[in-house]
């Protein structure tokens, strides 16, 4: 047996998450690199689904939104998500997607700041954000207008001088934790607290972190954080997102999406919106039951874990493929675009290629799955609840056979599909 295949054999028979892949639901012979963008079905949640639908709604119907607490799942689930954010109760909900979330909180976030002047036109976010995230700030300053809503995005290395520099005109400033195409991590600690000294409130997008990089909102000072739970969470497609408000923001603060459930009290049917106290103010509509229900199910698999244990696995397996893979950046088959050191970027790891979607074809031909991210960007990602160091080493061989042979130069690995 070579070296590298009897190091995987032990690092996996000293792994203390081995156990967890028991809980999930995977296809056999399929190595799953792209739970960072997907999490897999666990079991807790593929009977979540068949209860809520089978029983819930199908037997006690609207009973259900108190027979079963339907009408609390978005401050439930928003405490089932809190700890692994360092938040503490009552601080996290769980209602629509990021997108919409950051419209809540960005412009709730503006009329804060702009309640005496309007001198802070500016939300500063880094340029290769996700763009969704830029998008949301562009949408707003249409609806807004300029002068009271501006996008400013700047490289990354430049937040700090800028806020430096302009932070008496910033009104936000919205940064997400690791960056979904290299993995880049920013501290969040020290950057909040820059922001902060210069009174410019904090969002941080933690799409990318939630459930796989240990965080510390309250103790960071954080003001407001996103995120979404079909990533690291697991909680299915298009699972809700979670919103997060440091406690002691929520009494100041106005949402322009002032739906009912958001009212203080829905049910009494009054003409006048008066938002709930707490985080439930930011809920709008009726919650996506079945999702949402689903997803709390899929939070039980984080019940008796540490992040940081699960950090340090994400780490491992890094490292790992980082090790199994070497030949293949000695020789300049593949370039790495992201930090070289694991520690330093996200539970993934990135490589520069102009055939970057032709080798992702060629993997997923090969029952790897890892995904593309345009233009050129191969991106494999490290679930630690559900991935053997064995399942690394095998990924590796498939992916070094690939490069070697060339073969994802094959016409039929070029087909673009809606989604990569
Ligand atoms: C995945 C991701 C999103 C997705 O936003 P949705 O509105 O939930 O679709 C947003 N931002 C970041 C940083 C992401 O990684």
């Amino acid at each position: 047996m070579n070296s590298l295949l009897e190091r995987a054999k032990k690092l996996d028979a000293s792994d203390v998450l081995a156990h967890k892949i028991d809980e999930f639901y995977l296809p056999d012979g399929l190595i799953y690199l792209d739970g960072n963008s997907l999490g897999p079905l666990s079991y807790a949640a593929q009977a979540r689904v068949k209860e809520v639908v089978e029983l819930q709604w199908g037997q006690s119907l609207i009973e259900s939104w108190n027979s079963h607490n339907w009408i609390s799942l978005p401050a439930t689930v928003g405490d089932k998500i809190a700890p692994l954010l360092g938040a503490p109760k009552g601080s996290v909900v769980s209602c629509d997607s990021i997108s919409v979330n950051l419209f809540k909180l960005l412009s709730a976030g503006l009329m804060y700041q702009q309640g005496a002047s309007t001198s802070r036109p500016y939300i500063l976010s880094q340029s290769d954000n996700f763009p969704t995230d830029l998008y949301m700030v562009q949408g707003l300053s249409q609806l807004m207008g300029k002068q009271k809503c501006e996008l400013l995005s700047v490289p990354s290395h430049d937040i700090q001088t800028t806020l430096l520099e302009k932070g008496e005109q910033i009104s936000v400033l919205m940064l997400s934790h690791v960056n979904f195409k290299n993995g880049d991590i920013i501290d969040i600690q020290a950057i909040t607290e820059l922001a902060h000294s210069k009174g410019v409130l904090v969002l941080w997008d933690v799409a990318h972190s939630a459930g796989v990089l240990p965080l510390q909102l309250e103790q960071w000072k954080v003001d407001f954080a996103v995120g979404c739970s079909y990533k690291y969470l697991n909680g299915g497609p298009g699972a809700p997102g979670f919103a997060y408000v440091a406690p002691a923001l929520q009494a100041k603060l106005q949402q322009p999406l002032s739906g009912w459930m958001g009212h203080k009290a829905p049910f009494s049917f009054d003409h006048q919106y008066e938002k709930a106290p707490g985080i439930e103010q930011l809920l709008a509509g009726t919650p996506s039951i079945i999702s949402m229900s689903t997803l709390e199910a899929a939070l039980s698999v984080f019940d008796t874990l540490s992040v940081h244990t699960i950090r340090d696995k994400s780490i491992a397996l890094n490292d790992f493929f980082q090790e199994c893979i070497e030949p293949l950046l000695k020789t300049n088959l593949l370039t790495l675009a992201c930090e070289t050191n694991a520690a330093n970027r996200g539970s993934q790891i990135s490589f520069a290629h102009p055939d970057a979607y032709g080798i992702c074809q060629a993997l997923i031909a090969e029952n790897v799955i890892a995904d593309f991210r345009a233009p050129n960007i191969l991106r494999i990602g490290f679930s630690p609840l559900f991935l053997s160091f064995q399942n690394i080493y095998d990924a590796a061989n498939i992916l070094s056979n690939i490069m070697r042979s060339k073969c994802y130069q094959n016409l039929e690995f070029q087909v673009r599909q809606r989604v990569t």
